[in-house]
């Protein structure tokens, strides 16, 4: 069964009714730009054809009941639980989240019963908390006639995570979710918050993106994400800017020189070349260059491994398969330290790149990975 009727049939199952509609949000993967996004720099992400679908219905009691299929049991709860970050727990606060985002915010959140089905994997790296509170947020909007213009959507779905959830996650996720259009890239300045539809027509060029998650086991990243942060901060401080996006490439050497550390020149020297990368694949997408943007896409991964050291052995490993087998360039996405890597491949052979990484793997004993191969996809909708 296909996620849109499994979400229906769950809500049927569940509450014995038709729903009143079905809404849906995509997961999304980074392009290019990694740890730039607290420095105040770029991103560019897309979102994927993978879906998380919410069928939903009003609930006259002005209550909120939700069932996701990755658990058996429905979760229920009124406003005093929403309105204090907490009392929800476990996977329900995502939705929880955005009943307290929205009335936060001022709006009359309609009651609503919610089933919830999703083809993103959790906890890959791919956005599924942005794809779930995406879809709920679609639909309680619709349900509820409320007068939330578009462009605040990733800015309230993202107070859902950071404020209800206790996930301090940055803007991009939900930006991408909201905002990706088929065929495009999403263009993010992090600084300003402006965003840009870039052409990214992997279709037209024969191309495609290969993503595989590397089922790498997460090594100590919240602690590693932390320190790099606060690397960032303080050679920030000491190059006297207010963040690292304000160092321009052409002054890189300068500002290296002018910190003591090897560790600290690298964690900056990474930044402020990734953020260049970023605006260099943009210029290539501009110009319709899609192969070309991948040898930046390969950069990124070594400065990731040798300047951020933020990547595993598996990821490492999945990369150099890749390219081994013909891939136009790849490179870790995400956080790091796990999660998955992209790589463009001709259309043609995202099954035969996808093979040589398994088995590279295999002959590493490492746990297989999962494979799958995309093109950009359109972000939040009612189906
Ligand atoms: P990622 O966003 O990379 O997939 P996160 O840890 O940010 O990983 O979010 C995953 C969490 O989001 C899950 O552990 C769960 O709590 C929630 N979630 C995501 N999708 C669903 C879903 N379909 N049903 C229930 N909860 C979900
Ligand atoms: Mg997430």
């Amino acid at each position: 069964m296909n996620v849109a009727d499994r979400a229906t049939a769950g809500f049927r199952q569940r509450y014995g009714a038709e729903p009143a509609g079905r809404w849906a949000a995509p997961g999304r993967v980074n392009l290019i730009g990694e740890h730039t996004d607290y420095n105040d720099g770029f991103v560019l992400p897309f979102a994927l054809p993978l879906r998380t679908v919410v069928a939903a219905a009003p609930a006259p009691d002005g209550r909120w009941t939700v069932w996701s299929e990755l658990d058996d049991e429905p979760v229920e709860f009124g406003a005093a639980e929403a309105d204090e970050p907490g009392r929800v727990d476990g996977w329900a606060a995502y939705v929880a989240g955005v009943v307290w985002a929205l009335r936060a915010d001022g709006h009359d959140v309609p009651g609503a019963r919610l089933a919830v089905a999703s083809d993103v994997p959790v906890g890959s790296g791919l956005s599924s908390s942005a794809a779930i509170e995406s879809a709920v947020l679609a639909a309680l909007v619709d349900l509820g006639g409320l007068d939330l213009p578009a462009g605040r959507w990733p800015r309230l779905a993202q107070r859902a995570e950071n404020d209800y959830v206790g996930a301090p996650t940055g803007i991009m996720d939900q930006s991408a979710v909201i905002r990706g259009r088929a065929g495009h890239a999403l263009f993010l300045d992090c600084r300003t918050e402006e965003v840009e539809q870039i052409p990214f027509d992997l279709d037209g060029a024969g191309l495609a993106v290969l993503v595989i998650d590397s089922r790498a086991p997460h090594r100590h990243a919240d602690g590693e994400y932390a320190a790099r942060r606060k690397s960032c901060e303080q050679a920030a401080a000491t190059l006297g800017v207010t963040a690292l996006r304000d160092v321009d490439v052409t002054d890189l050497d300068a500002a290296l020189a002018r910190l003591d550390d090897d560790e600290t020149r690298r964690r900056v020297r990474h930044v402020v070349t990734e953020n260049q990368r970023v605006l260099d694949t943009v210029a290539l997408l501009r110009a319709g260059r899609v192969r070309d943007t991948g040898p930046l896409l390969t950069a990124s991964h070594a400065s990731m491994r040798d300047d951020f050291e933020i990547t595993v052995p598996e990821i490492d490993t999945a990369v150099e398969a890749a390219l081994s087998a013909g891939a136009y360039g790849a490179r870790m996405t995400g956080g790091g330290f796990g999660g998955c890597v992209l790589a463009l491949v001709d259309a043609g052979a995202a099954d035969a790149v996808a093979a040589a990484v398994t088995e590279a793997y295999a002959e590493r004993g490492f746990t297989a990975p999962g494979t799958l191969t995309v093109l950009p996809a359109g972000g939040v909708t009612r189906l």
